[in-house]
Parts: structure tokens; C-alpha cells; sequence
């Protein structure tokens, strides 16, 4: 009887926590991870709940006009979940300034919470970006951002809903007490 310990073969999806644009195209070619849950409504149903608008972008693969919402220059913190399910996509640590005119981020907060797929409308080879659950049109990603993922997701802002990063933060129990207003002269 052979012992082969093979160890080792286990050991190799080693959890990359930044991905990278192979992992992307990997994706987009062969098919992507399973979402965390699945939200599915018809047509009608996503009429009922978004503005003609909001549905054009994200359930026609609309793209709003660049430099239209102002959360391209919002860059405190806080988490953006997908306008439609909710589901938490981005978080504001990792939103950049990319001067596109469309809110720029470097890696969503999960890997499975974002679908890729090739987009080749517009006679372009770009690789779309949907939210995993709900399938709403999110943007596209290219591999020209920043270290150390290398990526940017050029995100319409119409297809995210900001959230204050608060009561979900429970690991900070004790209460800071801040005796004194810290003035802060608004110099700028
Ligand atoms: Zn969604």
C-alpha cells in the first residue's frame, strides 16, 4: 500500500483577496462564482420599484451620462449596495478619483457578489460588470486602475445606493467618549 500525501493539492485555491484582471477575464470566460443568495423579479415587478431611469441603467444596460452624479467626488466612508436587491457591493476604502465621470472603485467587497461577462456591443471588447444576485447592470471594469488589484470598476452611480457604514459595526463596543467638540476650523 502506497502513502502518497499528496498535500498540497487542497492548499491551492489560496483565497487571493485582491483580485486581479486574469481573475476577471477568467470569470467573464468560463463562468462566474455562485452569488451569496438570488433575487429574480420580472420586468413588471422592477417597473413598480425603480424610476424610468434607474430601470434604463440597470435592467436595459443603460450608462448615465459621465460626470452626472456627485458621487463621483464622494469619498467618505461608507458602503454602496446595489440600488436594486441591496446586496453590498463596494465599500468607500476602495474608491478612487479615476476622472472618468463615473464613481471608480478597485475591488467589489466580495468576490461573489459581482458577475462578469463579455461585452462586445458597440463594436468594443469591454467586460461588463452585473450584480451577482439580482443581474442589474452595474458598469464595466478595466484593467487600467490602480495597484494592487490593477482594476477599475466604472460603476454607474444611478445602479448604487450609498450607506452611512454604521450598526453594522457592532465589533466597536465601547463607547468613546468625546468630551469636547473637536474644532475643527473648516479650512480649505
Ligand atoms: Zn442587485
Amino acid at each position: 500500500m502506497q502513502h502518497d500525501d499528496h498535500a498540497g493539492t487542497a492548499g491551492r485555491s489560496s483565497p487571493t483577496q485582491t483580485l486581479n484582471w486574469s481573475d476577471v477575464t477568467r470569470w467573464a470566460t468560463h463562468g462566474n462564482l455562485p452569488p451569496p443568495r438570488r433575487v429574480e423579479k420580472t420586468d413588471a415587478q422592477w417597473r413598480e420599484l425603480l424610476t424610468d431611469e434607474q430601470f434604463g441603467i440597470t435592467r436595459l444596460k443603460g450608462t448615465e451620462r459621465a460626470h452626472s452624479s456627485e458621487m463621483c467626488r464622494l469619498f467618505e466612508p461608507g458602503r454602496y449596495q446595489c440600488l436594486c436587491c441591496a446586496t453590498l457591493l463596494f465599500d468607500a476604502s476602495s474608491k478612487f478619483e479615476s476622472h472618468s465621470g463615473w464613481p471608480s472603485f478597485t475591488q467589489p467587497v466580495a468576490l461573489g457578489v459581482i458577475a462578469y461577462h463579455q461585452d462586445n456591443s458597440h463594436s468594443m471588447n469591454r467586460i461588463e460588470t452585473t450584480c451577482n444576485v439580482c443581474d442589474a447592470h452595474l458598469g464595466h471594469v478595466f484593467p487600467d486602475g490602480p495597484e494592487p488589484s490593477g482594476l477599475r470598476f466604472c460603476i454607474n452611480a444611478v445602479s448604487l445606493k450609498k450607506i452611512a457604514d454604521v450598526s453594522t459595526n457592532l465589533d466597536n463596543k465601547h463607547s468613546e467618549e468625546q468630551t469636547g467638540p473637536t474644532t475643527k476650523g473648516a479650512s480649505s
